[in-house]
């Protein structure tokens, strides 16, 4: 196994940045959304149920179509924050999945969820 590339301090202090992520957006999530299945971070979102007038009809498709998108990105960063724990957990976590080196511990600290380091992600950023 790889040395680890942190300090212990530093990986703690990670950890609970994440969970405190985690706990915020499952908050979030779970004001409009019901979990799925047994997938960890999987969410749907609850159609809203106002009544059967026309106008109580479409106030309902106008909310679930508002809360889908929202569903999507917030489930999209839970996902990242529950994979960069089990990465915590691995001892895999702040390599850069390009070039398989140490990320920056600010970019680290500013963005706990970042999987590729600044110049491998400028290098893409420039491909595309
Ligand atoms: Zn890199």
């Amino acid at each position: 196994m790889p040395a680890l590339a942190f300090s212990k301090e530093f990986l703690q202090k990670i950890k609970a940045l994440l969970e405190e992520e985690k706990v915020r957006l499952t908050s979030e999530l779970e004001k409009f959304a019901r979990k799925s299945g047994h997938v960890e971070g999987d969410y749907d979102s609850a159609f809203p149920q106002y009544g059967d007038k026309e106008d109580e009809n479409a106030a309902e498709v106008t909310e679930y179509a508002t809360n889908l998108p929202l569903e999507e990105s917030l489930e999209k960063t839970l996902r990242d924050v529950v994979q960069s724990l089990d990465r915590l957990t691995k001892n895999t976590y702040g390599i850069c999945k390009y070039c398989k080196k140490p990320i920056d511990e600010k970019r680290l600290l500013a963005r706990p969820t970042s999987s590729a380091c600044v110049e491998c992600k400028k290098t893409i950023v420039q491909e595309m």
